[in-house]
């Protein structure tokens, strides 16, 4: 698999748009919220992973978005 942005050999994918990438363009890490659930007493929590690979290039949201067109 080839990097998205050049011709170099891809060594990961981002996690935020899945666009493979070398490793001079997965030079970013970023908190990715892998899930989010609801736990005791209604407390609602997040499995983050604190170093998840990034391509540079997307604008991954901190936060779910609401999409309220969709309903
Ligand atoms: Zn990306
Ligand atoms: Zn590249």
């Amino acid at each position: 698999m080839k990097c998205f942005f050049d011709d170099n050999d891809a060594c990961g994918v981002c996690r935020f748009c899945g666009r493979a990438a070398c490793k001079a363009h997965l030079a970013g890490r970023l908190p990715y919220i892998a899930t989010i659930y609801v736990g005791a007493a209604n407390t609602p929590k997040a499995v983050v992973v604190p170093d998840a690979l990034w391509c540079g290039e997307c604008k991954p949201e901190a936060q779910p978005v609401p999409m309220p067109e969709i309903y």
